[in-house]
């Protein structure tokens, strides 16, 4: 799905001198490189503060826990996304709210987010899911109509560009009260271990945050809140001060992919390419995700697996499904969408060495199998 080998030998040098010079100032925690991609990250998202930490799972549980909520606010996410979203919620105490996704865009539906408001709603998660902008402009004017936080989980679209009705442009992540992200290897922007962090232009809540990430301390040895040990190590700080440099170019290649890829599938009454909303830039192919109608989407992910070629299927089982997830509060109709397509995905591989000639052998076989 992702080949990180190829991706590593092009910065190979630069990358190995950056390692081996954070090694050799034996600054592993904190180290000036830390501070470096910070700032270098807040620039290019355009950003008053990066809080890093250890991994996007993390981001998402301390932004959270920046807000002051208490036991039963309930906070809205959506169906389809990676169970970290919803997980950190619970964990919390706090309640989740599940609710259905656009059928275009596997976003979260904005219709379906006003249905599930109640006096206890507290904040919103939109998920920029599979690299491509949520309806922000309609997120926005819902939470402030409401009095709700936005915390944008943009662990799959870092680069993505927002664009406004009135054509001012955006970084996601920057569009919310705080947005988070993860530098999971395998993400658009990712380290050679865990990492992740936290976005935000407010100074107060910057300032809450960077206690909360070391134990609740604002000065040393005084815990003023209760907090947590979540750190970006200076080795992946350095790593990925080197790769952000390259985020552009490497957006660049995915979306080159993915142009490639629907002009070989578009025109097949069996695949649902993926929907870019208005400009390109607003979908950073985290994930070429397609829907398989009116044809068995299992049996596709198996004929492909045979022929060696790798697929995913994000997500099999909508989270309102999960055990861990259900709720008495949900009917089985409030996720059409969600209960359809989690039948009908199936993701390609999505990376920045992918060649024309393995374009052509992936998009062969699964025309093959749908003739
Ligand atoms: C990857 C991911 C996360 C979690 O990131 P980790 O760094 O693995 O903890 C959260 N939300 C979404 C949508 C993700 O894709």
């Amino acid at each position: 799905m992702v080949d990180l080998k190829g991706q590593y030998d092009a910065i190979q040098a630069q990358v190995n001198a950056s390692v081996i010079s954070t090694i050799e100032s034996t600054k592993f925690i904190n180290g000036p490189q830390v501070k470096e991609f910070q700032e270098h990250l807040e620039n290019y998202l355009g950003v008053k503060h990066v809080i890093p930490c250890a991994n996007g799972t993390d981001a998402l549980q301390i932004a959270l826990m920046g807000l002051g909520l208490k036991k039963g606010d309930e906070i809205i996410t959506a169906d389809f996304t990676f169970a970290a979203t919803v997980e950190v919620i619970s964990l919390l105490g706090l309640t989740p709210v599940l609710v259905d996704i656009d059928i275009k865009t596997y976003n979260i539906d904005v219709s379906a987010v006003k249905k599930a408001i109640t006096p206890k709603t507290k904040a919103i998660i939109p998920v920029h899911l599979f690299g491509q902008a949520a309806m922000m402009s309609e997120i926005i004017k819902i939470a402030e109509k409401n009095d709700l936080y936005i915390i944008e989980d943009n662990a799959q679209s870092i680069g993505a560009n927002y664009t406004f009705p009135d054509g001012s442009k955006k970084k996601t992540g920057s569009l919310g009260h705080l947005g988070t992200t993860s530098f999971f290897p395998s993400k658009n922007l990712g380290a050679y271990g865990d990492g992740g962090a936290i976005f935000t232009d407010d100074d107060r809540l910057a300032n809450t945050l960077r206690g909360m990430v070391n134990h609740g301390m604002y000065v040393r040895y005084h815990h003023d809140v209760v907090g947590v040990n979540s750190r970006l190590d200076s080795i992946q700080a350095a790593i990925l001060d080197i790769k952000l440099s390259y985020l552009d170019y490497y957006n660049e290649c995915r979306k080159a992919a993915a142009i490639k890829y629907t002009q070989r599938l578009a025109n097949n009454s069996k695949i649902i390419t993926p929907f870019t909303i208005g400009e390109c830039d607003s979908h950073v192919y985290h994930q070429y995700t397609l829907r398989i109608i009116n044809a068995d989407r299992d049996a596709l992910v198996q004929y492909l697996n045979k022929k060696g070629i790798p697929c995913g299927v994000y997500y099999p089982i909508p989270l309102h499904l999960q055990k861990a997830y259900m709720s008495d509060r949900y009917k089985e109709t409030d996720f059409m969408v969600t209960n359809q397509v989690v039948n009908e995905v199936i993701s390609l591989p999505m990376h920045t060495e992918l060649t024309d000639d393995q374009i052509d052998l992936i998009t062969d076989e699964i025309l093959t199998f749908l003739a």
